[in-house]
This record gives structure tokens, sequence and C-alpha cells, in this order.
């Protein structure tokens, strides 16, 4: 398959963000070429939490959380050392995995004859005044009028991020578990948030039942424990006894937990770096907030909304674009980042411990500022 093509529109990434943006270009009668790495649906890194923004988006690319199976929660309750404390969510959430979600979106990407191609990795980028050029390897070098860069948290050779500023000393670690019915049923509508030290873990069911542990953790933590995810896991839950009961009897389902290293939290592309007009940067590619306040996918859904919305318009002016993101969501990753810091270390979480406890409802409006404002999502909902 080896040689040169010229495509008007090429999105790199099949994400969220990536497979969103070929969704509405595709229901406005544009083909674009997706490129994918991955084979098939696999497994991500992800607490699988779904705001109500990001289920906004999701129906409106007619995706129905229902018929994947999607969870409901709607409290949360956060454990901390012996202690517990319990609120209700201003909005129902749900639980779905990245590995059947991410699958509905290509799919409906397909329906709408966007052409995907899988297991085609984008190797390097050359960015020109005119056009995009991507070594896919075996696949070819692809000339790309317009590109989408919808890779997610890792950089790609050419068009690497500057990323000063951003905390990059966490893992995130991921598993799936069969819980015992007794504690299924302990947990089911809630989202438990587990703080222990030097790190954060989230807890909740997805589709048939099963329950997502999601965690970040600093890397001198995971040393401490000998790199090892058993001896961590036994010091988090020696921490957290609430968390122990949890997983009594519990059965993994994956032989090693997922993980993914040197997460740059707090990123937001300066959209005043000169680059092409043609070179759009979406989700984790222009953003990335700290997973604390289970934000990330909706500002992907919002990026890709937005991205498509604003070329279909105005067509090559990725330059409006990354600024009207930036705008958008500069201070919920600000601010995501202030409590990533407290939801790390002894004071600030006692702080959060507390402040959920006694003020609930000044904790809602806090976490109502990490959220995309129902402007921004209007202005990317319409389309020309
Ligand atoms: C520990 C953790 C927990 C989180 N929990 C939540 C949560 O509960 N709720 C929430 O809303 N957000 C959460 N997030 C954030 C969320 O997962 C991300 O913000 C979101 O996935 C970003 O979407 P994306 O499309 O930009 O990237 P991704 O979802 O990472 O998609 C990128 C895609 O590009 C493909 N790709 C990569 N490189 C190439 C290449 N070179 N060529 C071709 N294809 C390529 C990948 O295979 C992948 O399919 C969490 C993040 C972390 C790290």
């Amino acid at each position: 398959m080896s040689g040169h093509r010229s495509e008007e529109v090429v999105i790199v990434g099949g994400g969220l963000a990536g497979a969103s943006t070929a969704c509405v270009l595709g229901r406005k009668g544009r083909s674009p070429l997706l490129l994918e790495r991955d084979s098939g649906p696999r497994h991500k890194v992800c607490g699988e939490f779904l705001s109500i923004e990001a289920q906004t988006y999701l129906a409106r690319l007619s995706i129905d959380l229902d018929a994947l199976g999607a969870s409901r929660i709607s409290r949360l309750r956060l454990y901390h050392r012996e202690m517990q404390t319990e609120v209700d969510l201003p909005f129902l959430a749900r639980g779905l995995s990245r590995k059947v979600l991410d699958e509905a979106l290509l799919e409906k990407a397909i329906s709408h004859g966007v052409r995907v191609m899988r297991g085609v990795t984008a190797r390097s980028i050359t960015a020109e005044e005119n056009a995009n050029w991507i070594d896919a390897g075996p696949f070819g070098n692809v000339r790309a009028e317009t590109l989408f860069l919808a890779s997610g948290k890792h950089d790609l050779r050419g068009v690497k991020r500057s990323a000063s500023g951003s905390i990059n000393d966490l893992i995130g670690f991921k598993m799936h578990y069969r819980l015992s019915t007794q504690q299924r049923a302990a947990l089911d509508g809630a989202i438990e948030v587990i703080l222990f030290s030097e790190g954060y873990a989230g807890l909740q069911l997805i589709e048939d039942g099963v329950a997502n542990l999601c965690l970040v953790v600093s890397q001198e933590r995971f040393e401490q424990a000998g790199k090892n995810w058993s001896s961590l896991i036994e010091r988090i839950t020696r921490e957290c006894p609430l968390l122990a009961d949890r997983l009594r009897d519990a059965q993994a389902i994956f032989d090693k937990p997922l993980s993914i290293f040197q997460i740059p939290y707090g990123f937001v592309h300066d959209p005043t770096l000169v680059e092409p007009q043609g070179l759009f940067r979406l989700g984790d590619q222009m953003g990335v907030i700290p997973s604390f306040t289970g934000e990330g996918m909706s500002m992907a859904l919002h990026s890709g909304h937005l991205a498509a919305s604003m070329f279909l318009r105005h067509g090559c002016t990725s330059a409006d674009f990354h600024r009207k993101m930036a705008s958008d969501i500069q201070r919920q990753v600000r601010l995501a980042f202030l409590l990533n810091k407290a939801a790390r270390f002894g004071p600030g979480q006692a702080a959060l411990f507390h402040l959920c406890q006694t003020w609930p409802s000044l904790m809602r409006q806090v976490a109502a500022f990490t959220r995309i404002r129902e402007g921004s999502m209007q202005s990317a909902l319409v389309l020309p």
C-alpha cells in the first residue's frame, strides 16, 4: 500500500476527539480519512466517568448510552483514610468503558462515510504552510490540506507540544474487576473517590456490572512499592480500609493493569505559537486537564465539535480555533490543576475531605468551574 496520496482532510487518531470530528464532518457530507494506530477495539487508561457535558455531545452524535449498557451514577463518595462522606452529584453521570465507547464512535463515523484506516500509525508529521505531510509507515506518505491532530497525550515527531509548566511525574493505572455481589450492590449508583498518600483513585461501575478502578500515583510512590501493582494496591488498601472492603473477593479481569506514564497534566496549547493554518490540535493535543474532575472526555468532544464546526464555516483557520479553544478550557484546566495538587498530598486531602463533608454545595460549585460552559458548548454545537 506504500506510496503517496493527497487528501483534503486527514484525522490522526480515532479516540473521542478524532472520532467526534469525523462524525460531524461525515454527517455534513465530507469524507475525511482517519488514521488510527490500533487495529481493533482496546481498553484505554481512563476513569470512564462521563459528565453531563460529555453525554450532551455524545447524544448529538446519536450515541445511545443506554443501548451500550452504561451504568448510572448519581452520588460521589469520598474516602480519606478510615473516613467517608457522600454528596449528590449535580447531574446523572454515566460509566462506560472506553473500549465500547470509542468503538461505537468509530462505527458511527464509518456509517457517515468516513474512511477509517485501522492499524495505521502516523510516525511523523511535517507541517508546511499549505499542506501537512504524514509519514504513515507502510501505508505510505499522505499529503493533507487540513490535518486534525487527535493522537492523545503523547507527542508526535514533527509537531511536538511545548508542555512546560505541566505535571508529568504521575502514572495512571486502570484495572477492571468483578466484585462480589454484595460489594457490587454497595457501589451501584456511586463513584467512589479514594484519597491516598501521593495519589487518588476512582472506582465505579461500567457496563455489565464490571467495576473500573482507575488511579494516579506519583512515580516515587510506585517505586517505593517496588514498581509492583499488587504491592501498590496492598499499600493503598492498608491506608484506606474502605477500599479494602470493596475489593475483598474481587476478581481482576486483566492479567495486569493498563498504565500510562508522563501525563502532561495542565498543558494548554499556546494559541499564539505560529503554526500552519491547516493544523488543528484536538483533545489532549490541545489541553490535558488533570483527571481528578473527570472532564477530559467532554473537552475532547468539545474540541472535536468546535473544530469541525469552524472548519465547515471558515475552512483552514486553525489559529482562530486554537484561540477559542484556549479561552474555553484555560480556566478549567488551571483549577483542575490546583485540585489535582490538593488531592495528592495530606493537608490538601484533609481540606478537600472537610469541604466535601461540611460544605457540599461549595464543592459542587468549585467542580462546576472545571466544566465546559454552556455558552461555549452552544457555539460548538451550531453547525453551518
Ligand atoms: C488516569 C486518567 C483517568 C481519566 N479519567 C477520566 C474520566 O473519568 N473522565 C473523563 O472525562 N476523562 C478522563 N480522563 C481524560 C480522558 O481520558 C482524555 O482526556 C481523553 O481520552 C482525550 O481524548 P483524545 O481523543 O484526545 O485522546 P485519546 O482518547 O487518547 O485518543 C487518541 C487516539 O489516537 C490514537 N493514536 C495515538 N497516536 C497515534 C498515531 N501516531 N497514529 C495514529 N493514531 C494514533 C490512539 O490509539 C487513540 O485511539 C482520564 C485520563 C487519565 C490519564
